[in-house]
């Protein structure tokens, strides 16, 4: 049977704020600070402490909310979710439940198969747990990540592949990083992602039972867990049985799910409204001032590349990925005026992404300034230097942070575009190849490109390819 797979996306988001989300604890690196540095009574769970509400935490929670079209609700209800784990000191989580931070969005998302809106359920704030680390002699605990602001951002079902699901994800990385809440930093984990999937067959319409994958902090892993509970479940429906609705874990190793717990045998978690909390409410004026500071978004700046410097689709996703990248590519629009701005997409994500690929620097760290990419691309079209060095002369800006025009002075690597100079070259490399040119004259007209060759060896790379070829087709014509 053919089977169409439906799936709806829970990402939780750390919001990197100064401090926690109900206490005054630091949000440390979890990948490098030394464990329970940043802990105190609140996070710890201590009996008798209160919470207070993050004021930043809500502010970034709302601009996400707002990017993503959504109706921020005037008034919401901290809850507590009880259950007990040894990563959770005080046995419940304040979350948010009936009543969310903001409902009703949507994210736009582009795939192979074209563009589609997803529908974004809700957007509400609550806080992360500690760590665990087993040990052979035991667990141990890290309570730096407890009370840690996070924003769970739900999906409707509206996702219909695992390509469709990395997409909705990628963007909602991209807005976060746009936005400056979250670092987009997956290794570092602070973006899980929890895809629940099912399938029905093609043409109806009921909801088939879903899984719920947990806890996956790659796209690659989201895009295989979906893809391998697609086939097990059809495997299952296949074979006249019933997906049962579970809780599963994605083995990196195996390239497989694993049932965690099953639905049924789930924690009632007894939401209760958060008696240390008052509602939280939002006031309109609060709204529209955030609104009004929020930065052009992805799309909207991908657009606008696109229409504005005639940039192909390709190289206007490139280029807005992030936004430092964007930022950069205008400083060089803006620094070179009279540089085209196609070969300034070209170099940026041709030649100057390429080193940075290999050498594992990022666009903020590396060495090349917006200006003086900029000024290598300006005496490339002034004929100084050819494409060619010019790469050579960009190596070398990004290994020394010097500019284009100290690299061709100290290499004297200007390129000899005197047509006297270049004739004479030409007409050296003619006399020492009368074979060559007669056979050139006879018909082999393919040897001007050795001919070129020649000269520019004898040149050293360095003349203008233009004025070779105008003069060499210009001498080998007075041979005739
Ligand atoms: P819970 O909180 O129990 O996980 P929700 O109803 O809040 O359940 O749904 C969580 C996510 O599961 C949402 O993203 C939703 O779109 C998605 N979802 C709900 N039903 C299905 C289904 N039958 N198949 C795939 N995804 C589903
Ligand atoms: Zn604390
Ligand atoms: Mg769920």
């Amino acid at each position: 049977m053919n089977y169409e797979p439906v799936i709806g996306l829970e990402i939780h988001a750390e919001l990197q704020t100064n401090s926690k989300m109900f206490c005054g604890c630091p949000v440390v690196d979890n990948t490098t600070a030394d464990p329970n540095i940043a802990v105190c009574p609140v996070c710890a769970g201590m009996p008798g402490m209160l919470p207070v509400a993050n004021q930043r935490a809500i502010e970034y929670g709302i601009k996400v909310a707002l990017a993503l079209g959504c109706k921020i609700n005037p008034r919401s209800i901290f809850a507590r979710k009880n259950y007990f784990y040894p990563d959770l000191p005080k046995g419940y989580q304040i979350s948010q439940y009936e009543e969310p931070l903001a409902r009703h969005g949507i994210a736009k998302i582009r795939t192979s198969q074209g563009e589609r809106e997803i529908r974004v359920r809700r957007v509400h704030l609550e806080e992360d747990t500690g760590k665990l680390t087993h040990e052979e002699e035991g667990t141990l605990v890290d309570l730096n990540r407890a009370g840690v602001p996070l924003l769970e951002i739900v999906s409707e079902p509206d996702i219909r592949s695992a390509e469709e699901a990395r997409a909705y994800a990628e963007t909602l990385r991209n807005i976060l990083k746009y936005l400056g809440v979250n670092s987009g930093n997956m290794q570092k984990g602070v973006m899980r992602i929890e895809p629940n999937v099912s399938i029905r067959p093609v043409g109806t319409d009921e909801f088939g039972t879903r899984t719920e994958i947990k806890n996956l902090n790659s796209f690659r892993a989201l895009e295989r867990g979906i893809a391998y509970e697609i086939k097990r479940q059809a495997e299952i429906l296949d074979s006249g049985g019933q997906v049962r609705q579970e809780t599963v874990g994605w083995d990196e190793g195996k390239q497989a799910t694993f049932i965690q717990r099953s639905k049924e045998g789930e924690e009632d978690y007894r939401y209760f409204p958060e008696p240390d909390l008052p509602p939280l409410v939002v006031a309109d004026d609060w709204v529209t001032e955030i609104q009004a500071g929020l930065p052009e978004l992805p799309t909207a700046k991908r657009n606008r590349f696109q229409e504005q410097y005639q940039l192909n689709e390709y190289n206007a996703d490139v280029l807005v990925a992030e936004h430092e990248i964007a930022d950069y590519f205008e400083a060089v629009v803006i620094a070179t005026p009279k540089v085209d701005v196609k070969t300034i997409a070209n170099w940026l994500t041709g030649e100057l992404f390429g080193l940075m690929n290999e050498s594992g620097e990022t666009i903020t760290t590396q060495k090349v300034s917006p200006a003086a990419l900029g000024e290598l691309l300006q005496v490339i079209q002034e004929g100084v230097i050819n494409q060619t060095t010019a790469k050579s002369v960009l190596v070398a800006m990004f290994e020394t942070g010097q500019s284009a025009a100290e690299i061709v002075e100290a290499r004297s690597l200007r390129q000899v575009s005197d047509v006297d100079q270049i004739s004479s070259l030409i007409a050296t490399v003619l006399t020492e190849n009368p074979d060559s040119v007669a056979a050139y004259l006879g018909g082999k007209e393919g040897l001007i490109n050795w001919f070129f060759g020649q000269v520019m060896r004898a040149a050293k790379g360095k003349a203008n390819p233009q004025v070779v070829r105008d003069e060499l087709a210009r001498q080998l014509a007075a041979h005739q």
